[in-house]
């Protein structure tokens, strides 16, 4: 795959759209104008990959919106070295956008199909975010506490694990609903209480909880 003059001339363009569309943070939007999305699509998807739209990516998971990935992103207030979690890998855009930001991050899939490609597409890319094969709603004990976990697909409710996991002071974005999502932003204020707020209807594909096979 290479990465040519037109592809970062469109990528610069996405990211202005992602400004105008009301994200603010500099740095997200910088690592959604470097980051090259066509790598993470199929070759028949790769020529819209700078429009800001999902694309299934195979075994019935789609790429985020790449507005979606910034608005998210946003609202974790990463700092360099951050420890970060993400659930749902998928095609692996949205944990390189989090590694661009700085953080070290550990990364859940529970589909082996999608885990093994997108394994090999970060390492092509040198990328060393640590990916796991695994059941999201678990998190990964070895590595907590966090500094912030996000959750890329729709969350029927918030996983309890995810909330241990937290750092006093972390953040969980999570968006939680069927159908469509209401994106929320937990704060651990202390080892028990939580604040909560909410940012409006997303819609992603379902947190789903056995995986499909193995
Ligand atoms: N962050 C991804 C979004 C992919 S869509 C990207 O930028 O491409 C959401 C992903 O969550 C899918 O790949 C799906 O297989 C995965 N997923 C769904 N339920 C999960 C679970 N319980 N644990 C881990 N991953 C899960």
């Amino acid at each position: 795959m290479t990465d040519s003059y037109r592809h970062k001339g469109l990528r610069k363009q996405l990211a202005e759209e992602i400004a105008r569309k009301g994200i603010k943070d500099t740095r997200v939007i910088e690592a959604i104008a470097k980051v090259p999305r066509h790598f993470f699509l199929d070759t028949a998807f790769a020529e819209h990959a700078y429009e800001n739209k999902a694309f299934p990516i195979g075994s019935g998971q789609t790429i985020s919106h790449p507005y979606t990935v910034a608005f998210q992103s946003e609202l974790l207030e990463i700092e360099k070295g951050h420890k970060v979690l993400e659930i749902g890998t998928g095609s692996g855009y949205q944990t390189t956008i989090l590694c661009e930001l700085g953080a070290k991050v550990f990364s859940i899939e529970r589909q082996k199909e999608l885990f093994d490609r997108t394994k090999l597409i970060l390492k092509k890319m040198n990328y060393t975010a640590k990916l796991y094969y695994g059941d999201g709603y678990k998190g990964i004990p070895t590595w907590a506490p966090y500094d912030s976990i996000i959750v890329t697909c729709g969350a029927p409710f918030i996983p309890e694990d995810l909330l241990e996991q937290l750092k006093v002071g972390g953040k969980l974005v999570i968006p939680i609903g069927d159908g469509k999502q209401i994106m929320t932003l937990i704060t651990k204020e202390s080892k028990i209480e939580f604040t909560k707020k909410t940012f409006g209807d997303f819609m992603f594909v379902p947190m789903l909880e056995k995986k499909a096979r193995d």
